[in-house]
């Protein structure tokens, strides 16, 4: 990263009064407050054809809906700044059909020097531009939004946190579900009872490794029951049976 310049997040859409929304909130509004990352929204209405400033049109072949314009959006990213070195900068398209956005991303990106990211409206963006500038698809899950603005918010959170001195207590994203292939651990705090409900033992009993196992046993436990995908690659990397019971 540049000496001077944050992390960024540059992004492309039709709605920016959208950003920062919910991020100029808590922690990652008080860390972009403090100049640890930066937002730059590229509003993609100016780059349209004509009167109208048109972003979108029927789609060839035709059908419902209305896609994005390709020398529309290829405005926008020369704008942006591209081409860059994917590797420092990547160039992303938050997309229904891309690869399933996931903690690992989250790393990649978070160690980059930014990333731009395009919002899609209407039925998506024009194939063409998608490969001339080699751009990546990602998904934030199997549903469909209207647009991608609160998935690029969401991509833009996970990110951003990762960044450091961004949360205050670091050790709490070396914990947490997903950094090390597990699901995290049950939490609990006072009431010591609630509702009947009392907390686990062994939680109260100031025994640092037999917390540190407890809590171990139970992340694989949940990982094991709601996730059976994360559990046979934790399993795989671990020279573990899968099919045999957590170690409590
Ligand atoms: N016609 C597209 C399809 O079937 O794949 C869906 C287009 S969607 C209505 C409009 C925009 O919302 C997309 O271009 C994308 O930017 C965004 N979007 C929708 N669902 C998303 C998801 N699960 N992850 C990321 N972006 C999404």
């Amino acid at each position: 990263m540049g000496a001077a310049r944050p992390w960024t997040a540059r992004v492309i859409t039709l709605l920016p009064e959208a950003f920062p929304g919910i991020l100029g909130l808590s922690l990652t509004g008080k860390a972009l407050e403090q100049g640890l990352w930066a937002l730059e929204t590229l509003d993609l209405r100016p780059f349209g054809e004509g009167r109208h400033r048109n972003v979108d049109d029927t789609p060839a072949g035709g059908g419902a809906g209305m896609v994005l314009r390709a020398d529309v959006m290829g405005r926008a990213l020369a704008e942006a700044g591209e081409p860059q070195q994917r590797a420092s900068w990547p160039l992303i398209y938050l997309s229904p059909r891309g690869r399933r956005f996931d903690q690992a991303m989250a790393r990649r990106f978070a160690a980059a020097d930014g990333v731009t990211l395009i919002c899609g409206r209407f039925e998506g963006l024009d194939e063409r531009v998608i490969e001339h500038f080699g751009i990546e698809e990602v998904s934030i899950g199997d549903f469909v939004l209207t647009g991608g603005e609160i998935a690029a918010t969401a991509l833009i959170d996970a990110t951003v946190r990762l960044i450091p001195r961004v949360l205050g207590n670091q050790a709490s994203t070396e914990e947490e579900s997903f950094s090390e292939g597990l699901l995290e651990h049950p939490h609990y705090t006072k009431p010591a009872v609630w509702e009947g409900r009392a907390i686990p033992e062994v939680l109260l009993s100031g025994h640092h490794a037999k917390i540190a196992a407890w809590r171990r046993a139970e992340a694989e436990r949940l990982t094991k029951e709601r996730r059976p995908d994360l559990w046979r690659a934790y399993c795989e990397h671990h020279g573990r049976d899968p099919d045999r019971d957590h170690e409590l």
